[in-house]
């Protein structure tokens, strides 16, 4: 039986991230995969996603290059060649990760590990002895038990990614950040896109006027929004689902040519052995970790989608380090205060720290300070006709508490608040940092 300082369940950005920190600073480490090293993330998550994205964002520019004086022929996207270059992406990147890992001197298991107890992992026929155990299993799709729905040939973003054909209408169950982000792809492509959302706005946990002006701008696009709405049943056949409805105007239904279900992700806690550990869990399911990523079992930690933190793989990342850390006895700890959050729709949407709503909620009072993006002049040379919002929520003694942005590149430049919050500068402190000109971040100079 092999024996190692570190073991780690799940290759994805906790998992992997983990696994090169630890073998760079000496540990011997075994990592264990039973899928494609990268995760969720790489494989069918955050850069498929990016890369669709971008395709679309290239044919939307094309389509609206004369208001830049450019003159180009009919733009017209070619599926399946969006669909090989995102293959082509993802596997550059996964052998990528592989290659960093071998580096640091991981060792990489290719199987379904099945916990045996703190100590023991088993995968196939072999037996691993560890010191320390980090489990980072992530997350998959939560399918809503919406009557009919086990006969219905419904997508998930899995399919969406591998589209071969485009629908001809696309019905979306959930209005977060991955239906959004369909629906703006699928939008860019010409399908008719209908958003259902249960709640009253889209993006929830996203500030909530800047998410209506965004709705906005895609209704314009025409996709067409239901909130308040709940999905009451589905039915239907390969290329044709109804979509049973009700909201305050009653039950109705709509027919679409695909239904893509994106209400949510779950921790992925069943089928490997995890009720051998006993760990204490949160409300939800998820495994509970203190701030240093420590579960309930002495030597065991959960870092990424599993903890059921923040499901985003910038938080598994950072969480990473921070279990890392603890295990070689660095002082380190998370803090969940200014993990940004991003929508890459077109214009994209970020937001930082508190939203309006959590301060309302908190009681906690609070500043507004908006501008309109257009007092950037680099945003206004390079956003013809379009419009953004830069907001930063300032609390009485100055701090910055919060910063959302609507507009392109707000994906990039909302790590510049996220820093202010991070080290708890004023309003004052921040504006005295210099900011390149002409860029789209002097927005948040000019606002605060
Ligand atoms: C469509 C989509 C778009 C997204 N876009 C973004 C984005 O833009 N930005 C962002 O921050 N986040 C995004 N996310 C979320 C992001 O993908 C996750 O937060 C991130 O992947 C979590 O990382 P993780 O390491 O915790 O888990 P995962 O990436 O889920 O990796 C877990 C790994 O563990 C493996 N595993 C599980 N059990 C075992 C076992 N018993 N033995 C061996 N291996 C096992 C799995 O095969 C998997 O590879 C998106 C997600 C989706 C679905």
């Amino acid at each position: 039986m092999s024996n190692y300082q570190l073991a780690i369940i799940g290759g994805g950005p906790a998992g992997y991230t983990a696994a090169e920190i630890a073998g760079k600073a000496g540990l011997s480490v075994v990592l264990f995969e039973k899928k494609s090293l990268g995760g969720v993330c790489l494989n069918e998550g955050c850069i498929p996603t990016k890369t669709l994205l971008y395709s679309a964002k290239t044919l939307d520019a094309a389509r609206h290059a004369a208001k830049y004086a450019v003159k180009v022929g009919e733009a017209e996207a070619d599926l399946p060649k969006i669909i090989a270059r995102k293959q082509k992406v993802v596997r550059k990147l996964v052998l990528g990760i592989k290659g960093k890992l071998t580096n640091a001197g991981v060792t990489i298991v290719n199987g379904e590990a099945i916990v045996l107890d703190k100590n023991h992992i088993q995968c196939g026929e072999e037996q691993y002895e560890c010191d320390n155990l980090l489990l980072c299993a992530g997350s998959e799709t939560f399918i809503p038990p919406i009557p009919g729905v086990n006969e219905v040939p419904y997508w998930t973003h899995r399919d969406a990614l591998d589209c071969k054909e485009l629908p001809q209408s696309l019905v979306i169950v959930g209005g977060g950040v991955i239906g959004m982000e369909f629906a703006s792809f699928f939008c860019s492509m010409g399908v008719k896109v209908t958003v259902i959302e249960m709640l009253d706005e889209i993006l929830g946990g996203m500030d909530k006027e800047l998410s209506a002006m965004l709705r906005t701008e895609y209704a314009k696009r025409g996709v067409q929004f239901l909130l308040n709405t709940k999905v009451i049943f589905l039915e239907g056949k390969e290329n044709s689902v109804k979509v049973t409805y009700e909201n305050a105007e009653g039950e109705n239904v709509l027919e679409a040519e695909k239904v893509l279900l994106s209400v949510g992700r779950k921790p992925v806690t069943n089928g490997y052995g995890l009720e051998n550990l006993n760990l204490k869990r949160t409300e939800r399911g998820s495994i509970w970790v203190n701030n240093q990523l420590q579960t309930s079992g002495e030597g065991v930690y959960a870092c990424g989608d599993l903890n059921g933190r923040s499901l985003l793989a910038h938080t598994a990342v950072r969480e990473a380090e921070v279990a890392v850390h603890a295990i070689l006895g660095k002082n380190d700890a998370m803090a969940y205060n200014a993990i940004p959050g991003v929508v890459y729709t077109n214009p994209e949407i970020a937001g930082v720290g508190a939203t309006e709503e959590s301060l309302k909620q908190q009681g906690i009072a609070y500043t507004v300070k908006q501008l309109p993006m257009a007092y950037s002049g680099r945003f206004v040379a390079e956003n013809e006709g379009v419009n953004g919002v830069c907001k930063v929520l300032v609390g009485e003694d100055d701090t910055i508490l919060g910063a959302h942005l609507l507009g392109n590149p707000a994906s990039e430049i909302i790590t510049l608040a996220g820093m202010a919050i991070t080290l708890g500068l004023k309003a004052e402190e921040w504006k005295k940092m210099v900011f390149p000109h002409p860029t789209v971040g002097e927005i948040f100079k000019e606002t605060v």
